[in-house]
């Protein structure tokens, strides 16, 4: 069905990005080729190795093995992408922990991290923000170096803009969510519009998170790893790193062993001996890793504390004719909150079963529910987060978060729903709900948000997809695990750099962040740091 949305009035014109195929440039090549399952023992060594092949690893290693060194990246998940248009394959293959992570704490709040070779970036949305220039100040305050600074950074995103071909969403692959978006953000002079993304081919098919079928996204297995790879690095997968080396206050390499992607039997185990050991698992699994091999014991008081997550909740509407919110670019359009930059609505396309899930259908009411489906459009608040959280690890070694939402915080995620109501209404949609207990349906902003009043964390169904802070970069080992240069307070050989290191929350999505924090200090690494 042709989409019956139009795109939103005074769009500019769309500017067509070069054509893409992935064998042509230095940031299109085929997907990365890396080792899989082995049921025998091997002992490897290199010059660095890291621990995850995210955005953080994989900016790392390319800077690493362009300089020169020999690489070998280690990654629990599968080699290749295992991609299928459903979510029980992306949770299986590609979602930490089988997609089941939960921080505990004043509310049950589901915290999603990739996995795999290209880590979050194989089941991301793209969105591509630069750090905004007072978190940036913030750090150079924090930290007491320029390293990190606007100036600092500007060629290093301007770099990433260009390298993995980030454009503004446009208009022939938006999809009716985004316009309807974008046409209530306009219509209420808001600022605003289409969002750029991390998206050089895409076709706008609406699956970011279960993989994208085109390679059209620029997921590190299509740029960085390939790269990296190039250069002489080796990617093992199938293969989660869960002991470090430790010769007197050194850490001279890491143990892990394989375990079969289909089966989950263990096979053999990986050592590598390494000059160099630099960990970059995650937000979440930085320190469930440090803390499950005991070397947090070694690092100081600060290892897995700090978490934010940028949590978030949903306010969908019906409109009077089709949106079809699951064509077009996955989440394409965004706006600010006028009283208050570190909120920041975007749109979302949720599979129908979590639809139906908000609609309350279940029994006779699905019917309804099904027949409105394709009217349904909506968006996601997310905020930067001053709650307070931490990460720890199981005796199993799956992580052990909790997260306690500060009520602040509460108050601007619903001041954030309430300008999110205002926008779907003037956009198009003529009543309104949402994933909260005890709440119904709305046709008045004010009279959604006088719902939210008194509502705990808990009667909300908060989502998370960016834990990062928990082992944070600074000069006091007693609140931060790392130095700014990257390299470990309390034991020399140990370098972090993920999104895990960020001083504080960033309000915006963090892999382009995590991408341009990691080439600088790999940078500095291989000069020597
Ligand atoms: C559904 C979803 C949508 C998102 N959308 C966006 C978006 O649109 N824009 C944006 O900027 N950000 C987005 N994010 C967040 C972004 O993907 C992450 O912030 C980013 O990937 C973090 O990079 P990282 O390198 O720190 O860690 P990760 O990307 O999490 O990579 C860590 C890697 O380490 C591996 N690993 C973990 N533990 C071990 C171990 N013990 N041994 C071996 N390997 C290990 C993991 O399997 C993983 O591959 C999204 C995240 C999710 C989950
Ligand atoms: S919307 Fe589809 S084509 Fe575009 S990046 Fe996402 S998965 Fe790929």
């Amino acid at each position: 069905m042709s989409n019956p949305v139009p795109a939103a009035e005074g769009t500019p014109p769309s500017v067509a990005p070069p054509t893409w195929s992935p064998d042509q440039g230095p940031c299109r090549r085929a997907p990365v080729a890396a080792e899989g399952f082995v049921a025998q023992d091997r002992a490897l060594t290199a010059d660095v190795v890291i621990v995850g092949t995210g955005p953080g690893g994989a900016a790392a290693a390319r800077v690493l093995a362009q300089a020169g060194a020999r690489v070998i990246l280690l990654e629990e998940g599968p080699p290749k992408a295992r991609f299928a248009r459903n979510q029980a394959s992306a949770m299986r293959h590609h979602m930490q922990e089988g997609g089941a992570m939960v921080a505990q704490g004043n509310a049950y709040t589901p915290i999603a991290a990739g996995r795999g070779v290209g880590g979050g970036t194989l089941i991301n949305s793209a969105i591509a923000w630069r750090c905004p220039d007072h978190v940036l100040d913030d750090w150079t305050k924090l930290l007491g170096t320029d390293r990190f600074s606007p100036a600092a950074m500007k060629p290093v995103y301007d770099f990433l803009w260009s390298y993995l071909g980030i454009w503004p969403t446009r208009t022939d692959i938006s999809g009716g969510n985004n316009d309807l978006v974008v046409r209530g953000v306009r219509a209420l002079g808001l600022e605003g519009g289409y969002l750029e993304r991390a998206t050089p081919g895409c076709s706008g098919c609406g699956v970011c998170y279960y993989g994208c079928p085109s390679l059209g996204k620029a997921s590190m297995d299509l740029n960085f790893l390939p790269e990296a790879v190039d250069a002489g690095a080796r990617i093992v997968a199938d293969c989660r790193v869960e002991g470090f080396l430790v010769e007197g206050d050194r850490v001279v390499g890491v143990t892990g062993r394989h375990h079969d992607p289909d089966t989950g039997a263990a096979g053999g185990r990986v050592t590598v001996r390494a000059g160099k050991v630099l960990v970059c698992a995650g937000g979440v699994g930085t320190p469930r890793l440090l803390h499950a091999s005991g070397l947090a014991e070694r690092l100081g008081p600060a290892v897995g504390e700090g978490l934010h997550v940028h949590p978030g909740n949903a306010v969908l509407g019906l409109c009077d004719s089709p949106v079809e919110m699951w064509k077009g670019a996955t989440q394409g359009a965004y706006f600010h909150v006028p009283e208050d930059p570190g909120i920041l609505p975007h749109t979302f396309s949720a599979p129908p079963e979590v639809c139906l899930g908000t609609m309350g259908a279940v029994g006779p009411e699905t019917k309804t529910a099904l027949a409105e489906l394709p009217n349904l459009c909506g968006m996601v608040v997310m905020i930067s987060d001053k709650g307070h959280g931490r990460v720890r690890a199981h005796a199993d070694g799956r992580a052990d978060i909790r997260y306690d939402f500060d009520p602040n915080d509460l108050e601007r995620i619903r001041l954030g729903m309430r300008w999110v109501a205002r926008v779907l209404l003037a956009g198009g949609a003529r009543e309104l709900f949402m994933p909260v207990h005890g709440t119904g349906r709305y046709t008045d902003p004010d009279r959604l948000y006088d719902a939210l009043a008194g509502k705990t964390a808990r009667d909300y169904t908060m989502y998370a997809a960016h834990p990062m802070s928990t082992c944070r970069m600074g000069n006091d080992p007693a609140t931060s695990v790392i130095r700014p240069d990257g390299r470990a307070h309390a034991l020399e050989g140990l370098y972090l750099a993920d999104s895990s290191i960020f001083p504080t929350s960033l309000g915006v999505n963090p892999s382009l962040t995590t991408m341009a924090v990691a080439t600088v200090l790999a940078r500095g690494i291989a000069g020597g740091a």
